[in-house]
């Protein structure tokens, strides 16, 4: 049985947060009067603590929260992952929980949607409240992304967004293990458009992205859409074998022809040491992928639930 509209919200540690994130929900997606309904599809990804119980309880009084609680932390791409594998809404809304994503654009997004789009993303025109060097790395990272990859990834953009069905079925074909979703859904095609807000500032709590978990979703992004890393690495192979064998060249005649040679140490210690350096960054870049090829070769789940009251994953539509 499908609804309307489905939003699907990851959860790591928000109990202070989903009270007011219910309420404002609530007032928006209520005044839609959605003849289909609506559902509210809430991902647990490991809390440590109090949003689990609060969710349940949610739960309890109200038919439309749905709740799936993963048995870890998986993070965040893991959980909005799940949410869409059992979301049943024609459309879905994908929002983070600590209200930086102000959930009043939803109805807007919806009407763009209807004008016969596929994914309406949400544009951040400026952020509040993120540290300087969160701002700043997220723009760097937006932009290095931007050049090197060939699909093309909106700029300071999330994962706020709505999509049709057609591109939730085309998520759930898409068993990558590394998840950079707003990367995946670029990738898609259909029509694409965006709206664009100002960023605010996180409600309550703490963010539950650290810089580690930062690095990786870079990575994955990075990775799953581009070689540009691996052909840098055999480029400044080939550039700095070029150099090394004029060198070469260069010490064999100083060497042999006009025996003007001096012991050299310095030279040599410059030379090992930058070659040791390129060559660990390149078997470094080589092992971001291998990594990754690896992971997706186990073929292992990409989460397991502990509880739901969701019914079971749907059949692929296709
Ligand atoms: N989140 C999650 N798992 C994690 C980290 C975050 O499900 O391991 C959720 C979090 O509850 C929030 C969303 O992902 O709904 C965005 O996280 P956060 O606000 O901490 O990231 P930031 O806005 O600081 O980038
Ligand atoms: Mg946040």
């Amino acid at each position: 049985m499908r609804v309307e509209l489905s939003v699907v919200i990851p959860l790591y540690n928000e109990e202070a947060n989903l009270g007011e994130l219910y309420q404002r929900l609530l007032r928006v997606l209520e005044p839609l009067a959605l003849p289909g309904g609506f559902e509210l599809v809430f991902v647990n990804d490991g809390s440590r603590d109090h949003t689990l119980p609060l969710l349940l309880a949610l739960a309890a009084r109200d038919m439309r929260v749905r709740y799936i609680d993963l048995s870890r932390n998986f993070g965040h791409q893991i959980a909005v992952t799940a949410g869409l594998d059992r979301a049943t809404g024609a459309a879905v809304v994908i929002i983070d929980a600590d209200l930086q994503d102000p959930p009043e654009l939803i109805p807007l997004l919806r009407d763009k949607l209807r004008e016969g789009h596929d994914v309406v993303y949400a544009k951040r025109r400026s952020r509040q409240g993120d540290s300087a060097a969160k701002r700043l790395t997220a723009r760097l990272f937006y932009r290095l992304l931007a050049r090197i990859t060939h699909v093309s990834i909106p700029v300071d953009t999330g994962d706020f967004r709505i999509v049709s069905r057609k591109v939730v079925e085309g998520l759930r074909q898409m068993p990558e293990q590394n998840k950079f979703i707003r990367g995946q859904i670029s990738w898609m095609g259909y029509r694409q458009t965006f709206i664009e807000y100002d960023r605010a500032e996180r409600a309550g709590g703490a963010t539950g992205y650290t810089y580690r978990k930062m690095m990786r979703l870079a990575l994955d992004g990075i990775t799953a859409f581009s070689d540009v890393p691996l052909k840098v690495a055999t480029i400044s192979g080939f550039l700095v074998s070029g150099i090394a064998f004029l060198v070469a060249l260069y010490t064999l005649y100083a060497r042999f022809i006009t025996r003007d040679y001096q012991p050299g140490w310095a030279s040599l210690m410059l030379s090992i040491l930058f070659l040791g350096g390129v060559q660990l960054i390149s078997v470094g870049i080589i092992g971001e992928y291998i990594a990754r090829l690896s992971a997706n070769v186990r073929q292992r789940p990409l989460y397991l639930i502990s509880d739901t009251n969701m019914p079971p994953d749907l059949p692929l539509v296709k």
